[in-house]
């Protein structure tokens, strides 16, 4: 079975752009030569921004990766689109080709500023994950001891992207943030990139109310391949990642779950995993545990594709806002 993917998370734009490595082939974790391995394949790319780590603005650092993401799509156009509206989405889908769809990692990068969304909307961006770890104009990461909420720019800021078409993402978000999210949004929200804390106590990772949340939102969860996110010792092999999304679907998860690699955003992978390459491997594991073949083809694609199939803006319109 060659299988169509689709990865709600990776980091590799800013391996790409601190290694000065290409996309079309390289030594990060994720590349299209790899990634043509598939029967298909959309990556969503993330602009990620830690505001403590950088020199610049954090605008002006996912300016940057957004350039450096684009001038790649452009110079591999005959092998990857960018996917900006719902039919960019379906003819990828159809053609069963390589797909990007672009994001941020941080909601800094507005600097409060919905003109600055807006800006970021037209450069393609079609997913935000309101924070990183630490507080910013939207609301508190995860790591803030304050726990804040969304703030009323971050509640402006969700109401507009979904009105624009821009998904919401609320890995790496405070718990309070999370259900302001719940209650304030009216389409499905993802967790891009967020495994089960029941198997691993990590405070990245999703409480079981939050998963049950998500599956009455109808919404997404990309399980995360960090080992220190997987298993408590750190010490996993891709038999933790099945566990994690063996747990998700006991909970009535079928229909949200699929992977959020965080691929060139990790310092480790589990055991038996490289890259892209092994996504392979995972799937071979998958049938092992017994997952069917429908079941397999749900979490790898056409979960993911049904929620962005909801969220993109129609190419008729796409320009008219
Ligand atoms: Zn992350």
């Amino acid at each position: 079975m060659k299988p169509q993917i689709f990865d709600l998370h990776c980091d590799t734009a800013l391996e790409m752009v601190l290694k000065e490595q290409p996309l079309k082939q390289n030594n990060l974790h994720l590349d299209l030569t790899r990634m043509e391995e598939y029967d298909g394949y959309i990556q969503v790319f993330a602009a990620f921004v830690d505001k403590k780590s950088i020199r610049v603005t954090p605008m002006e650092h996912c300016l940057s990766l957004l350039k450096k993401l684009h001038t790649e799509i452009e110079e591999n156009k005959e092998t990857i689109s960018l996917i900006r509206t719902v039919q960019d989405l379906e003819r990828v889908k159809e053609g069963k080709g390589l797909g990007a769809i672009l994001s941020l990692e941080g909601g800094e990068a507005l600097h409060g500023s919905l003109n600055a969304l807006w800006m970021y909307y037209q450069l393609g961006v079609r997913l935000i994950t309101l924070t990183w770890n630490w507080s910013n104009e939207l609301a508190d990461g995860i790591m803030e001891e304050r726990g804040g909420g969304l703030t009323d720019f971050g509640k402006q800021a969700v109401a507009m992207m979904e009105e624009l078409g821009i998904l919401v993402d609320v890995s790496h978000l405070s718990i309070k943030g999370f259900w302001d999210v719940a209650e304030v949004t009216q389409k499905p929200f993802v967790a891009s990139h967020s495994c089960v804390q029941a198997l691993c106590k990590h405070p990245r990772n999703l409480s079981d109310a939050q998963i049950d949340c998500l599956v009455a939102r109808r919404g997404g969860m990309g399980i995360n391949f960090f080992p220190e996110f997987l298993s408590d010792d750190g010490e996993c092999s891709i038999r933790q990642i099945l566990s994690h999304m063996e747990y998700v679907l006991e909970r009535g998860g079928e229909n949200i779950l699929g992977i959020g690699s965080d691929f060139d955003g990790v310092s480790a992978l589990p055991q038996g995993m490289q890259g892209v390459e092994d996504i392979h491997a995972l799937i071979l594991g998958m049938q092992r545990f017994g997952f069917s073949q429908k079941l397999i083809e749900k979490i790898l694609f056409d979960n993911f594709h049904r929620i962005f199939a909801e969220s993109l803006p129609d190419a008729r319109k796409v320009y008219a806002k």
